[in-house]
């Protein structure tokens, strides 16, 4: 038999169950997949093994608990040669609050320190909690690894994190600036050292993590320094359907003039803003593309909003980091929107960023490289691994407890 070589990973979201087996030395996927929509008519598992696609429909009361159970059928039946290859599992669990700033193996007290944090993600960490209860009693065998979103951040300055309120809510309710997608940033700021040929605590990069959600990072020698998101991922950059900045007299204005609810405001402002709302067309900035080339004005404004935002925030993330080795494009948007690109670099002109647009149009769809012209500062693109980040740390924990 083989020596335990894999790690599964599950990561639980707010209506979505994604798992990938991979080798963490190469990063290699031997499966991936993931149970959409549940708690719906439409809800249904689909994965990719030995290069063939399927699909399982879900009922509507499948929760969590029964996804795991059915991957564990499947792992019994149909993918027992990687079962008996898993060395750990890895939980991506959204909020470690101040309790974590590295992953961790899972014990008793880790799973009440989670529990503890759960008022500060309400939609993410009690699906996370019971994704790892079922991956617990599934596969009692394995160690389980927790890799949190924002302990990438836990490095932030206190000037830096802390928002300009009184300071017992901090001290008594922990409301402060906690920062999310941390093992991509991380992975942008390892990767980039690798391809700049440099040592990670030489390097000072500016990480845009462009997706549905969307943060950006100045990772000062493999430290997080600052981030956009705050207590929630609604803060920072301008998202498919989340608003970013806002003024917060904002909402009281919703809600005492507009008489909107805790709840419609809550809707507002994560499900129906961002891109979608400007644009009252689509969240997602391929569409957007599309339509505003085909003249639709919300489009345009939409994507001119996202450009210039995170454009502002590039210039700010200067001040912490001083000197910027360089600036990265990551996620569905960055890795592919040639358009966003230039468009937000454009807007830098004053920081002497160039793109090369030949570069520009062929670094997408995967690709990784450098899009700046020679002799200006660098500008790359690379696809991030979060599933990865995640699969290495499990296995180094699992085999050091071993
Ligand atoms: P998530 O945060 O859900 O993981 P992704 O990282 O997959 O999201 O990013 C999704 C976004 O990437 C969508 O807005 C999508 O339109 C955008 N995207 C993907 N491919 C392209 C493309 N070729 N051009 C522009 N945007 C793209």
């Amino acid at each position: 038999m083989l020596e335990p070589d894999l790690v599964l990973i599950l990561n639980c979201g707010s209506s979505s169950l994604k798992f990938a087996v991979l080798d963490p030395e190469s990063g290699k996927e031997f499966l991936c997949g993931q149970a959409n929509a549940l708690g719906g008519t439409t809800a249904k598992l689909v994965w990719r093994y030995r290069a063939q696609n399927e699909t399982q429909q879900l009922d509507r009361d499948d929760d969590y608990t029964t996804v795991i159970r059915i991957l564990v059928d499947r792992f019994d039946r149909q993918w027992s040669e990687l079962r008996e290859r898993l060395l750990a599992i890895g939980h991506r669990v959204v909020h470690g609050g101040e309790l974590f700033a590295s992953s961790v193996l899972i014990d008793e007290e880790v799973l009440s320190a989670i529990r503890s944090c759960c008022e500060l993600a309400p939609l993410h960490n009690p699906v996370a909690l019971e994704g790892i209860q079922a991956a617990l009693a599934a596969f009692p065998q394995v160690s389980q690894v927790a890799v949190f979103d924002t302990a990438f951040h836990q490095s932030m300055p206190d000037y830096a994190y802390l928002y300009a309120l009184p300071y017992r809510l901090y001290q008594q309710h922990h409301i402060r600036r906690y920062g999310m997608h941390g093992s991509s940033h991380r992975y942008i700021s390892e990767r980039t050292a690798q391809l700049l040929r440099k040592p990670v605590p030489e390097i000072n990069v500016i990480s845009a993590h462009l997706g549905n959600g969307a943060s950006i990072a100045a990772i000062k020698g493999g430290q997080s320094v600052d981030t956009s998101m705050g207590l929630t991922p609604l803060e920072g950059l301008v998202m498919g359907t989340r608003c970013g900045d806002l003024d917060p007299g904002l909402l009281l204005y919703l809600g005492r003039t507009l008489n909107y609810s805790l709840d419609e405001i809550e809707q507002l402002l994560n499900r129906e803003s961002g891109m979608r709302g400007l644009s009252e067309l689509s969240n997602d900035c391929r569409a957007l593309e599309q339509a505003a080339e085909g003249g639709h004005t919300g489009a345009r404004l939409a994507l001119e909003v996202f450009c210039y935002r995170l454009a502002k925030y590039i210039a700010a993330y200067t001040i912490p980091l001083h000197q910027v080795t360089a600036l990265v494009f990551t996620g569905g948007i960055g890795e592919n929107s040639a358009w966003v690109r230039t468009r937000t670099t454009d807007w830098l002109n004053g920081h002497a960023y160039q793109l090369d647009p030949a570069l520009n149009e062929k670094i997408r769809f995967g690709a990784e490289g450098r899009i700046s012209r020679q002799n200006t500062p660098e500008v790359l693109v690379i696809p991030t691994r979060e599933e990865w980040v995640i699969a290495r740390d499990a296995a180094q924990l699992a085999l050091g407890a071993a």
